[in-house]
């Protein structure tokens, strides 16, 4: 498709350099990642040495150029050669490394923002617990203030990154305060006293990325890792979740655009009476669907990006790009493996692996059901009578 018009010279240099990168170091080992549920280490240092983990990121502490357009096209390149590896750098990236960069004080960016540009620190961004996921103001991970520190005891589960990590955010409820403005946000270093990790292993899709649950049992963390005021807690998880959402969106693009060009290529190569797959107007329907939907996906997620980068409101557009885009990865992935036949029900196929991988767009960071009610909420808004 041609992009000059949507993309500006940097951006698609940018889009250049990641697709060449991630084509040749992260494509060839996608599938031993996720047969092995293997953490990608190496994927994710390369991406370090790249720069791109520093996106938008002043220069002073490390970081590059650019915004949610550009960490957009960055991941939307990483998804199409390995899913997995695209949801550890996001919940790296967009997730953790944005919530401390965007809530911080000068002294706490200092200390936490470069490692995690380097990659020398991973992150993880703890907000889901046992009991509470979608409805996240209920959440009942408790911290106490304790003679100028705070003290943490709780469980949260479903956890990118968790066992990898040596950084977490974590969302709790300050002294048993009820409602969102009793949550607040702490940075939490993986290795102070009184945390288990406990990995969760044999997920559908994703597997190249690592997912557990974190038991915190008097976890003490200093006064001077609240980011923000105590109350912003839940403030600062529902922004990060609404330009968080923009990157999901580019992740499920990704995975939707890399099982539509094994679907491109394998239909011209199969035959069937006598003619390739690709000439059954049946295939080409199910081609020129997906390939619409895709380029919609995309449009949608980059208008969303477009308006984050000009600090404008955004919640609305990035929960209709997340939806659309995790649907529309839900459709392709599933069209391009019809399209393989019995090939692709095996898992030496990569359709194989796009059908399970896309699955996961439609649940976190906001499940389908949740993206409707915030975008029915807010539509209701905007026309009230
Ligand atoms: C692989 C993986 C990685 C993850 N990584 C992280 C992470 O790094 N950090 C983190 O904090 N969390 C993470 N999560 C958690 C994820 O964000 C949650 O699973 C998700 O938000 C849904 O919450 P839940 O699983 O508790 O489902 P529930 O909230 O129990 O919902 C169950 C179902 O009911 C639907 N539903 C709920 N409420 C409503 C409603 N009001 N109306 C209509 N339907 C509704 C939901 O859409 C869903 O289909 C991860 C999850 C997975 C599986």
């Amino acid at each position: 498709m041609n992009n000059s018009l949507l993309l500006t010279e940097e951006q698609l240099l940018l889009k250049k350099t990641l697709s060449e990168f991630s084509q040749k170091h992260i494509a060839p080992h996608a599938h031993l990642l996720d047969q092995n549920e293997q953490f990608p280490t190496e994927n994710l240092q390369g991406l370090a040495s790249l720069g791109v983990m520093g996106t938008g990121i002043d220069p002073e502490l490390g970081g590059s150029s650019g915004g949610y357009q550009e960490l957009a096209v960055v991941v939307e390149e990483i998804a199409k050669a390995c899913a997995g590896t695209s949801t550890s750098f996001i919940a790296h990236v967009s997730l953790t490394l944005a919530t401390i960069y965007n809530f911080s004080r000068p002294d706490q960016r200092e200390k936490f923002v470069p490692g995690m540009i380097e990659g020398r620190d991973i992150g993880a961004w703890c907000l889901t617990e046992p009991d509470c996921g979608s409805d996240a103001s209920a959440l009942s991970c408790q911290v106490e203030k304790n003679n100028g520190s705070y003290v943490i005891n709780g469980t949260k589960t479903f956890i990118t990154n968790a066992n990898e990590a040596s950084l977490f955010t974590v969302f709790a409820r300050l002294n048993n305060q009820p409602g969102s403005k009793g949550i607040i946000c702490l940075v939490v270093d993986r290795h102070s006293p009184g945390i288990t990790i406990n990995p969760l292993k044999g997920k559908m899709g994703i597997r190249a990325s690592s997912t557990a649950e974190i038991d915190f049992n008097n976890t003490k963390v200093p006064a001077f890792n609240v980011l923000g005021q105590e109350e912003d807690g839940f403030k600062i998880a529902m922004q990060i979740l609404d330009s968080s959402r923009i990157i999901i969106a580019s992740q499920a693009v990704g995975i939707a655009q890399g099982s539509l060009e094994k679907a491109l290529s394998y239909s011209q190569q199969r035959q069937t009476f006598n003619r390739p797959l690709a000439q059954h107007q049946a295939i080409q329907f199910m081609l020129a669907d997906c390939a619409t939907k895709i380029e919609a996906a995309r449009l949608l997620t980059r208008r969303a990006a477009l308006l984050k980068d000009q600090n404008l409101p955004h919640t609305i557009e990035s929960a209709m790009a997340k939806l659309f885009a995790s649907e529309t990865a839900h459709f392709v992935t599933d069209k391009a493996l019809q399209i393989h036949g019995g090939y692709g029900f095996f898992k030496d196929n990569p359709v194989e692996r796009y059908y399970r991988d896309a699955k996961i767009t439609e649940i976190y960071e906001g499940s389908s059901e949740i993206q409707r009610l915030v975008i029915a909420r807010n539509i209701l808004k905007l026309y009230q009578i």
